[in-house]
Parts: structure tokens; C-alpha cells; sequence
């Protein structure tokens, strides 16, 4: 390995690169060249370091305020993740390395890391092999649907349907419909889950899958799960687990142990890796032995004499589905993130999950309508109909925690709910952040009876107040703030 090594970076130093050739003078149409100067502002290197910094002090970030997005999962994100992902040894390496037949030995550190997460997500989840390919969790389900789709058309299943339940997230019939599938929607029953009696009514020998979240967007652990992956195998529909949000499972309930065949995983919110403006995912997908010959290539394997190399020996395998293997810096993020917990360590960030978000809750079910009166899991939904009565609406709520420096959470969704707020705290806030969060909601609810207007004015505090959301994102313009 070390002769290989040493040759290659020999070979490098020796080697001069050949220089494009550059036209002396570039023909251009002179229909299409500037007749006058191009009006750029003349501004100094000061002022333009002060308006960007200016600028990111204004952002709402995880590591500047407390930020209970339900479903987003932003818990905090360790620098020490960063770290790891910033070594060298890591952010030198061409991906293209591990394709070169012997220089595959120059990256053995790269393959072993994606081999040992590849092998942690299926413990995690109990599925039989994972791939981490998938770029998000709405790519991770698109690839899961496609497995999925590979099965039947391999068994020459004739298969029309996909079942989701109303409280799910968007990307999940969106999934379906994009992968050629009709969208079979079941609504939740008076328990917060999806309703059995219809589920039974509308699953047949033409559903190819059955797509769910558990615990579901309303922060609800479905106890039916077993019963619904039973009669979906009856007809060999398949069971396909969103898990953007583990937060509530790690070391509890494995996927794989209650029926599913495919689930997908949000690394960027389960696995502390930063998302939002803050960095890509990635949504790896883990399958049951079902799916196992239709996965992804290449494949990360581990050869009989411990080394380890990229497979594409999957003869039915639906082929690449990204570049590569994955988004691999954040790949190697949440590997240090699973290491550094450890067993024990996820487990405890699942129960301070749950823990968080029923304290917050008790807090606040007495001035806010909960509409399933039931424990939650890693995240809750309130409503703010109670407060319609003084003309105030979910959205007043949210803008108000703004001017109190907390993120607001995520509001009308799910859908089911009407003035629906949702609030994920996560593990890693402290009791007196989450005490203040309580204190500002109970505030906001008073503010209802008694001081609506400052409610419906918020934010107050902000460069710009309420802003028409759909026309600002069709017609931006930063230039005023
Ligand atoms: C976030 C989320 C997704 C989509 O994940 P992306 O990475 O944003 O594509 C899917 N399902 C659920 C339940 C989610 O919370």
C-alpha cells in the first residue's frame, strides 16, 4: 500500500499539466458586447465587509437562538463533527480515486468509513443493507419507491397504488406520483393515526406500497403498525418507513423488527448533521432482504483479506441514483456523530427527545387546544384555534416569537390541523431554554385576550415585518434591508 502510495505522488510532481489554448481575442457578436461602462456600485472592501457581516448577524441559526421547527429536527450540531470532516486526509481525496482498480488502496480510510455507516444504519434501523447514495430525504424516498417498483416489475407484479395516510409529509405522495404511482389517501382516525377500518376498506392486491411515518407528523407513535404491515404483506404490498425523524426511536423501535421493507433516513435531522442554509443532506435508504438485489451501485464491500472496494456487481440493481456514493463529507459527519454518542449516548439523546417535547406540552396544553389528547414523541402539535376568537391565528403566534428571538415553529402543518403549530425542541436544549420558550407561548396566548394588536403587528424588532411569503419568493429583493 505504501509503495503505491509513494508512486503515485512521484509520478504527480513529475507531470506538467497541459495549458488550454486561449484565443488572443474572443469573438463575440457585437450585438451581444457592452456599449457602456456596467453600472457596478464603487464601494470599499470596509463597507462591503460590514454589509456581509451585518447581514449574517441578522440570521436565525441553531447556534445563535433556540429554533423548535417541528419535523426539521435542528438540533444542535457538534463542531467537533465538523472537525472530523474537515481532515485533510478526507477533503483531499478525488472521489474518482476509488474507481481506479489499484488506487482504490490509496482510499481505504474513505471506503471503510462509508462500510461502517452503511453497517451502523442497518443496526440502527434493523434492515438488512443499506445504501447512502440518496443526496435528502425526499431523494432517499424517491430511491425507496423506486426498490420498491423494481420488486414488482422483477415478480411481474401488477401494482397500481401507493397508500399514504393525510397527516403525511408532502414529499411522500409527491414521491409516489413522481415514481408512476396513483396516491391512495387514508384519513387519521380519533387516535391520531391512520384510521384502520379504512386502511383495511382501501388496501388491495393493486397497492404496491404502504408509505408511513412513526412516530407521524403529529408526534404520534402508531401502536397499529404491526396489524398494517401484516395485511400489507398479504397482498405483497410492500411497507415503506419515512424516517426523516429517528429522534424518537434511536435504540427504542427498529424499523426492520415491525414489518418495513424499506426505510429512508434524514442524516441532517436525526444525525446532527447541519441542513437548511446551514449544509446538504443526505438520506440514506435501508432495505429488508427483499430489496436487497435491486439496491444501488456502486456498493462498498469488504474483500476476504480486510481491504475495501467499490462493487458494481448487481445485476438488478435500478443503478445509480447520484454521483458517487453520497454526499460523502456529511456521511462522515453522522459517523462521527453515532461514534461519539455511542450506544448508550443515542439512546439518551432519544429519550431527552421525548422528555423535551412532553415537558413542553404539559406546559402548554392548558391555553392552547392540543387536538390528540395522547403522549407525544419527539415533537407535538397545538393549535391555535382558540385563539382564532380574538382574530388571532397561528401565523400572529409565530411572527410574535420572533420578536422574543425563538425561531418560530412550524405552522399549518400537518394539514389536518387547523391554525396547526409544531414543535420539536429536541435533546439538545437546556430546561431553562425551555422554560423560556413556554413562558413567551403562555405570554402569546395572554397577549390573544387582552393585547391582540401587538400579536397581529409582529415582528416589531426586524428589518422588515410581515412580507407577502409567495411574492417574495417570486419577485426577491434584498436590496432594501
Ligand atoms: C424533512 C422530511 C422529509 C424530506 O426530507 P428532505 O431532506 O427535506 O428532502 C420527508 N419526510 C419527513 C417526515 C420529513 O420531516
Amino acid at each position: 500500500m505504501k509503495l503505491i502510495f509513494e508512486k503515485s505522488v512521484a509520478g504527480r510532481r513529475g507531470v506538467t499539466l497541459p495549458r488550454p489554448d486561449v484565443p488572443k481575442r474572443a469573438i463575440i457578436d457585437g450585438k451581444y458586447t457592452r456599449k457602456d461602462a456596467a453600472p457596478l456600485p464603487e464601494v470599499s472592501e470596509l463597507d462591503v465587509v460590514r454589509h456581509f457581516t451585518n447581514l449574517s448577524r441578522r440570521n436565525f441559526s441553531v447556534d445563535t437562538n433556540f429554533y423548535p421547527l417541528g419535523s426539521c429536527t435542528m438540533k444542535y450540531n457538534p463542531k467537533f463533527t465538523e472537525a472530523i470532516a474537515g481532515f485533510p486526509g478526507f477533503t483531499e481525496l478525488h472521489p474518482l480515486t476509488s474507481h481506479l482498480g489499484q488506487a482504490a488502496m490509496l482510499v481505504q480510510g474513505a471506503l471503510e468509513v462509508l462500510y461502517y455507516i452503511e453497517q451502523l444504519l442497518a443496526e440502527i434501523t434493523g434492515m438488512k443493507e443499506m445504501t447512502t447514495e440518496p443526496l435528502a430525504g425526499a431523494h432517499g424516498e424517491l430511491t425507496g419507491i423506486m426498490l420498491i417498483a423494481a420488486y414488482h416489475r422483477d415478480k411481474g407484479n401488477k401494482k397500481r397504488f401507493v397508500i399514504v395516510p393525510d397527516s403525511s409529509h408532502g414529499t411522500n405522495p409527491a414521491t409516489a406520483a413522481i415514481a408512476g404511482y396513483e396516491i391512495i389517501s387514508v384519513p387519521t382516525g380519533k387516535n391520531g393515526c391512520m384510521d384502520m377500518e379504512s386502511y383495511k376498506a382501501k388496501l388491495g392486491k393493486e397497492v404496491a406500497a404502504v408509505m408511513l411515518t412513526c412516530p407521524n407528523t403529529l408526534g404520534i407513535f402508531n401502536t397499529d403498525i404491526k396489524e398494517v404491515a401484516e395485511l400489507a404483506h398479504r397482498y405483497d404490498a410492500l411497507m415503506y418507513y419515512d424516517g426523516a425523524n429517528l429522534n424518537a426511536m434511536l435504540g427504542k423501535c427498529r424499523p426492520g423488527d415491525v414489518g418495513f421493507d424499506v426505510v429512508h433516513l434524514n442524516l441532517h435531522k436525526t444525525f446532527s448533521t447541519p441542513h437548511g442554509g446551514g449544509g446538504p443532506g443526505a438520506g440514506p435508504v435501508g432495505v429488508s432482504g427483499k430489496l436487497v438485489d435491486y439496491l444501488p451501485v456502486p456498493k462498498v464491500v469488504r474483500n476476504d483479506n480486510g481491504t475495501y472496494a467499490l462493487s458494481e456487481k448487481k445485476p438488478k440493481s435500478i443503478g445509480r441514483i447520484a454521483p458517487f456514493y453520497g454526499n460523502f463529507a456529511v456521511l462522515l459527519k453522522a459517523y462521527a456523530y453515532i461514534m461519539l454518542l455511542g450506544r448508550e449516548g443515542l439512546i439518551t439523546a432519544s429519550e431527552r427527545a421525548v422528555l423535551n417535547a412532553n415537558y413542553c406540552l404539559a406546559k402548554l396544553k392548558d391555553v392552547y387546544e392540543l387536538p390528540f389528547e395522547r403522549t407525544c414523541m419527539h415533537e407535538f402539535v397545538i393549535s391555535a384555534s382558540r385563539q382564532l376568537k380574538h382574530g388571532i391565528r397561528a401565523i400572529d403566534i409565530a411572527k410574535f416569537l420572533i420578536d422574543r428571538d425563538i425561531h418560530p415553529p412550524t405552522v399549518y402543518f400537518p394539514l389536518i390541523v387547523k391554525e396547526a403549530l409544531m414543535v420539536e425542541p429536541t435533546e439538545t436544549e437546556t430546561k431553562e431554554t425551555l422554560d423560556r420558550f413556554v413562558e413567551v407561548m403562555r405570554e402569546a396566548a395572554k397577549l390573544a385576550e387582552d393585547d391582540p394588536e401587538i400579536l397581529k403587528n409582529a415582528p416589531t424588532n426586524m428589518p422588515v415585518s410581515r412580507l407577502d411569503e409567495a411574492r417574495a419568493a417570486r419577485e426577491l429583493n434584498c436590496s432594501h434591508i
